[in-house]
């Protein structure tokens, strides 16, 4: 099923220089960029973004990390998106990332993570219309 999905390269990754790569690696793997926009976060943007992380104890880092400096917002297209992003990304704490995953590959840690996959079809089409427009929710 080709379905969208919503892919953040946050602060860190775009400092490093990894954008190239990043999506170099979403190519490769068949997903498609359909929509792109950098830009740097603002507090209250990143703060309703992250609204369903409030009560946890890192959310003041959480949000200063990825405001921390410019983003690449993008909408990823191509068969099951969701999950393949998801598996291409690799798990939250780069610690636990599998071999050849780009947290794996390029994160330092939880914090500092790279990438920001949506995690289910009801997430991706919320983060896609709260950056970009309805129409683009896939
Ligand atoms: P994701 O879907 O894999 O990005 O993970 P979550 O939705 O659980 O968490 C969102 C983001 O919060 C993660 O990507 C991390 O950057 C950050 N995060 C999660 N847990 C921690 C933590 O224990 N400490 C810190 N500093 N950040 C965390």
């Amino acid at each position: 099923m080709t379905e969208r999905t919503f892919s953040i390269i946050k602060p860190d990754g775009v400092r490093r220089n990894l954008i190239g790569r990043i999506v170099g690696r979403f190519e490769e793997e068949g997903l498609k960029v359909v929509a792109a926009q950098m830009k740097r976060l603002g507090r209250y943007e990143a703060e309703g973004f992250y609204a369903i992380h409030k009560e946890r104890p890192f959310f003041g880092e959480l949000v200063e990390s990825v405001t921390s400096g410019p983003v690449l917002l993008m909408v990823l297209e191509g068969e099951n998106a969701i999950l393949k992003n998801r598996e291409i990304m690799g798990a939250t704490n780069p610690a636990d990332a599998a071999e050849g995953t780009i947290r794996k590959l390029y994160s330092q840690s939880i914090g500092e993570n790279t990438v920001h996959g949506s995690d289910a079809p009801e997430t991706a089409a919320t983060e896609i219309a709260w950056f970009f427009a309805q129409s683009l929710v896939g």
